[in-house]
């Protein structure tokens, strides 16, 4: 299970703009945006404009670092989204969105993805009351995601799911008192809050 393991404020600073990688931090001043607003570097206040391939490059890496997928699985997963019916950029990131680390995320028990999907990793969430420890695993409609009850970090969750940063999408369903969320239908388009260009990186690909 490969994953970025360097500075996640460097991610930020290359695409000019907040990912939210790091949960609580992100939401102060110590965020690196706040205070060195420009890619890092030697030369990172001299780079030039962008080429239109620069443009769709930024916007794929943007989307891989914001779900913390490295470039041969997001290939995949954009594979998986051409060979789909509708709308590839939208299957895309719909993929993305079903991840089972995006989802624990999104229903609050973790403050970021990097957290969610270390909750997995560690074996502390079941889906459908089996344990799963795969943070790429995809939910499907109906299934219920729920932390383990062997599981110790009740205080953890709790401490995430009152500090309500984001609400929770209508795609999902949260439970807070059983630490339990239920997939209630596919992401659409308009839940998926994040700040992506989604036909740039189908531009790019299709080359
Ligand atoms: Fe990005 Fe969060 Fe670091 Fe700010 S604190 S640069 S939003 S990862």
């Amino acid at each position: 299970m490969a994953r970025y393991r360097d500075a996640k404020c460097r991610l930020c600073r290359r695409e000019g703009m907040k990912l939210f990688l790091k949960g609580a931090r992100c939401f102060t001043d110590k965020c690196a945006i706040e205070r060195r607003n420009y890619p890092p570097g030697q030369h990172g206040l001299n780079r030039g404009k962008l080429t239109p391939f620069g443009v769709q490059l930024r916007e794929k890496q943007k989307a891989k670092r914001i779900y913390g997928v490295l470039e041969s699985q997001f290939r995949k997963y954009f594979e998986w989204a051409e060979a789909q019916k509708g709308v590839t950029g939208e299957n895309l990131l719909r993929l993305l969105e079903l991840r089972l680390d995006n989802v624990v995320h999104r229903l609050g028990f973790a403050a970021s993805r990097r957290e969610g999907r270390q909750m997995v990793a560690h074996g502390h969430f079941q889906v459908n009351g089996r344990k799963v420890s795969v943070p790429s695993y995809l939910v499907k409609v109906g299934d219920v995601v729920q932390l383990r009850p062997t599981s110790k970090l009740v205080p953890r969750l709790d401490d995430n799911l009152n500090a309500g940063r984001g609400q929770v999408p209508q795609w999902l369903e949260v439970d807070p008192n059983e630490k339990k969320g239920t997939v209630r239908s596919l992401p659409l388009r308009d839940d998926i809050q994040i700040p992506v260009a989604e036909q740039l990186i189908v531009e790019l690909y299709s080359k």
